[in-house]
Order: structure tokens, then C-alpha cells, then sequence
């Protein structure tokens, strides 16, 4: 089982790796990450065991967060109280998106990211993901508002990029008016 500890923080410098592409068949060591990294999203979202375990709380890990500069990441969405859609995509790509940009109002939160940042992280409202499941075959994934926001926060996490990366230092409210706060 993970623990908070076991993801890198942002002082590490490995998250700022370029993850490479994965090739099927994918190593069982993989496989194994991709659960331990679904089992921690799922608890960690589910109060008492998020408690039991001393989990920091997150909807979405990339195998870089584990020192793992593959490109997989996993996003566990909590669609109402309790009831989790698992996402597992293995080198995604993001292939069309919508205008529209949105930003999280109380800000984006990242496991490897111990502390508040204040600031607009503007991501698009609707985004199409293709990429991989575990076993090489092609899917696709849809995505809008939060979701939408994970998978490219996660994507980023492939390409070393973090989401303070985004708020402008001088100005983290910059632009506010051009984007729906969510
Ligand atoms: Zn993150």
C-alpha cells in the first residue's frame, strides 16, 4: 500500500522529467504501480480510511509521482458521494479540445504540491484523451470541467510540468475575467 510519503515531493527534481512512451507488453512492475496508485486515489478520497491511513487526499497520480519516468497515469473521480470512475491511461495524448477555459476558484491542488498556492491555472472546459489501457489497446476518453482539469494536470506531470508552473508569479489572478471559474 502507498503512503503520502512515497510521492515525490516538488523539491525533487525528478519530476521534472520527461516521462518516455511505454511498450507493451507493459512490466509487471507497472501493472503493480498502477494498482498501488488506483488503491491510494480511491482511499484517499474516502474519509475514514483517508484517516486511517494518513492519506493526503487526491483524484489523480502519474507514474512520475512515484520516481517512475513512464508515460501512465491513473484519475480516480469521485462522480457522487462515495462512487469512483477509474481512469487508466497509458502514453495519452490530448487530441482535441474546446475553446473554453476553466480554472479551479479555490485552487488546483497536486499531491506533490504540500502547501496552498493561490493563483489561475487556466486548463479547457472539455478535452478528448487517446492513449492506452494496460494491455495496448487504443481508447479514448472524453472529458469535462474537473475531470477535464485532471487529465491535463496529470499530463503535464508526463512532460515535468506542475501546475504552479501555470500562475503567473507577479500576477497569480492575471486574466481572472477570461476564464469560468469552476
Ligand atoms: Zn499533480
Amino acid at each position: 500500500m502507498l503512503k503520502t510519503k512515497d510521492i515525490l515531493d516538488e523539491k525533487n527534481k525528478i519530476l521534472r522529467k520527461v516521462s518516455k512512451e511505454v511498450t507493451f507488453p507493459m512490466d509487471k512492475e507497472d501493472l503493480k504501480n498502477i494498482d498501488l496508485m488506483v488503491e491510494y486515489l480511491t482511499n484517499s478520497q474516502i474519509d475514514a480510511l483517508a484517516e486511517k491511513y494518513d492519506l493526503r487526499p487526491g483524484m489523480g497520480m502519474a507514474a512520475i509521482q512515484l520516481g517512475v519516468p513512464k508515460r501512465y497515469l491513473t484519475i480516480v473521480h469521485e462522480v457522487e458521494e462515495g462512487t469512483f470512475d477509474t481512469y487508466v491511461i497509458v502514453n495519452p495524448k490530448i487530441v482535441s479540445n474546446s475553446l473554453e477555459k476553466i480554472y479551479v476558484e479555490d485552487g488546483e491542488g497536486c499531491l506533490s504540491v504540500n502547501r496552498e498556492v493561490d493563483g489561475i491555472v487556466p486548463r479547457y472546459a472539455r478535452v478528448t484523451v487517446e492513449g492506452f489501457d494496460t494491455e495496448g489497446n487504443k481508447i479514448s476518453i472524453r472529458a469535462r470541467e474537473e475531470l477535464a482539469i485532471a487529465f491535463q494536470h496529470e499530463i503535464d506531470h508526463l512532460n515535468g510540468i506542475l501546475f504552479i508552473d501555470h500562475i503567473d508569479k507577479k500576477n497569480p489572478f492575471k486574466d481572472q475575467d477570461k476564464y469560468r471559474a469552476i
